[in-house]
């Protein structure tokens, strides 16, 4: 019998087992992937994040990843933003973290700090008892007090209990290459072209590991077959004006993969008896970014706090839980209601354009509008009137 049983070590799952475990619980993280495996991501933690990978000991390895110090953006009709988001490259903060790394780093942290770490394990039946939670897995069973489910946005575990309300929003994709001739320590590229409004396509240099080219859009235009996302990134290589044949000789580091995102607080039912959800699963990931490994890990951290009320009180009840969502809406829900008027805003490539030839005359908003990208304001900010007024100004 183990305290807590958490079901995925991806960020989310991992965090809350390392810290639940520094805390002298025990836990079960269940994974049914085998470390190091691979996850499809654009790869960059933002600083929030970064701090609590730090806070986790991995404050060594992150030394060895590259830094951001500057951001590109391209408007659909080609307009440029170069936005350096710190004085000198040495405060450069952000970083490109290669999640078949990171996962496996942090997954090892937890177990360093005590976790059992469970791979190559599928989680496949759930049975909830009055006194115990029970799973039933590829290598057996487990018996646990409390349930995080930390299953990602596919969330097989967490839609079996009948706690998913809404499918993935959103659907992004991504390839590494390697692209000879291009500077693996150049500025995060991202470019709004057209056809995927509003969504962007991304190429991060990742220094060493390479270069992530990704794009993401929502899931609803992929469903009807409007977009199809590995075809948006070949043209991309190809076509597109703005990379003037930069990755002309790119050459593939393996397929393009895709995956869901979701990105509705609410879409989710986050607590219950015994069972609290994490990361993506909970719909975390920012409408505006598609970023999720911070809010993932944050979950994790939350999480745990009120486990570790729930243990002291004895009381694992839905509404003893009930705080744990609270917790969540109150840290994201204004975030992501921002992020979604822009995310309906930014879809109308003519204001777009007219928004870059505004940040082109306004360095402030401009520095502004990146940092939104790198999690480091809140998109709020982007609503604030003095940024409307600036933002809707004739150009
Ligand atoms: C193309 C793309 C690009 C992205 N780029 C970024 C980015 O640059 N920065 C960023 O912050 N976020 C990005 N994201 C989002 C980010 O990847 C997720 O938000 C993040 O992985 C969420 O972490 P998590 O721990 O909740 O879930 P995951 O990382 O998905 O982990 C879930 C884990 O659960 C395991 N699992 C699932 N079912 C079971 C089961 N039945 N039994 C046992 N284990 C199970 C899975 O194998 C997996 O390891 C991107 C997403 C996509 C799709």
């Amino acid at each position: 019998m183990h305290d807590v049983l958490i079901v995925g070590a991806g960020p989310a799952g991992s965090m809350a087992a390392l810290r639940l475990a520094r805390l002298g619980f025990s836990v079960a993280l269940l994974e049914k992937d085998t470390f190091p495996r691979i996850k499809t991501c654009g790869d960059l933690v933002t600083l929030e994040g970064l701090g609590l990978l730090e806070d986790a000991g991995l404050g060594e390895w992150l030394e060895t990843c590259r830094r951001v110090d500057g951001l590109r953006f391209s408007s659909p009709d080609g307009q440029v933003l170069d936005i350096a988001v710190c004085d000198s490259a040495s405060e450069a903060r952000n970083r490109i973290l290669p999640r078949e790394y990171l996962d496996a780093q942090l997954a090892q942290a937890a177990m360093r700090a005590g976790a059992g770490l469970f791979e190559g394990c599928r989680v496949q039946e759930v049975q909830m008892g009055d006194d115990a939670v029970r799973l039933t897995t590829s290598r057996g069973e487990f018996t646990g007090r409390m349930l995080l489910l930390a299953d990602g946005s596919h969330a097989p575990i967490t839609r079996k209990l009948g706690l998913l309300r809404e499918a993935p929003d959103l659907m992004a994709a991504r390839q590494y290459l390697h692209c000879p001739g291009v500077d693996p320590l150049g500025p995060l590229e991202f470019h709004f072209q057209r056809e995927i409004l509003p969504g962007y396509t991304w190429l991060f240099p990742q220094g060493e590991y390479g270069f992530n080219l990704g794009c993401g859009t929502y899931t609803a235009r992929v469903n009807r077959k409007e977009l199809d996302l590995a075809a948006v990134l070949e043209a991309f290589k190809r076509h597109d004006p703005i990379l003037a044949g930069r990755l002309a000789g790119a050459e593939a580091i393996g397929p393009i993969r895709a995956h869901p995102l979701r990105t509705h607080v609410g879409g989710t039912r986050s607590h219950a008896f015994r069972i609290m959800v994490l990361g993506d699963a909970a719909g975390l990931v920012s409408p505006f970014t598609g970023e999720g490994i911070t809010s993932g890990m944050i979950s994790g951290a939350l999480a745990v706090r009120f486990a570790s009320d729930a243990f002291a009180s004895g009381d694992f009840s839905a509404a003893a839980l009930a705080p744990y969502t609270q917790a969540l809406k109150q840290r994201f829900a204004g975030d992501h209601n921002a992020a979604y008027v822009l995310r309906s805003t930014l879809r109308d490539p003519r204001l777009l354009d007219h928004f870059f030839r505004v940040m082109a005359a306004d360095a402030d908003l401009a520095r502004t509008f990146a940092l939104a990208y790198l999690d480091e304001v809140s998109p709020q900010l982007l609503l604030h009137p003095r940024n409307l007024v600036k933002l809707l100004q004739k150009r």
